[in-house]
């Protein structure tokens, strides 16, 4: 998708520190934090929600990935949070987990 944030980030078209990558999955810090640490995990892959997304394919990758980061950065406690659709909050139609956890990083 040419217009969409996370995608040109994905890309590199726009600078990100990615805290976490594999195959299929980034991991940035959150640009307006709402918690001590606020992760957002996104696919490479472009889809606009969770309705769209693809479990089949990338579903136990994700939680994979939720894994892997949250140990990685010794964040032991935390909540994810998908935002789906305007009316529940989601702003960047690409879709991302939010990773909320009290744990400073
Ligand atoms: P949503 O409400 O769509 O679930 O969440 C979108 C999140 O993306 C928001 O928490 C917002 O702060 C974050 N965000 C929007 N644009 C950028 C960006 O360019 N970089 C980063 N790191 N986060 C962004
Ligand atoms: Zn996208």
């Amino acid at each position: 998708m040419t217009d969409c944030i996370f995608c040109k980030i994905a890309k590199g078209e726009i600078k990100s520190d990615f805290l976490y990558e594999n195959d299929n999955f980034f991991v940035i810090k959150d640009l307006n934090p709402k918690a001590n640490t606020h992760l957002l995990v996104i696919p490479k892959e472009h889809s606009n929600s969770l309705n769209e997304f693809d479990g089949e394919k990338y579903g136990k990758c994700l939680i994979k990935t939720i894994q892997d980061v949250t140990k990685k950065l010794g964040i032991k406690s935390y909540k994810i949070q998908i935002n789906t659709g305007k009316e529940a909050g989601q702003e960047v139609f690409h879709l991302h987990v939010h990773i909320l956890s009290n744990t400073k990083i």
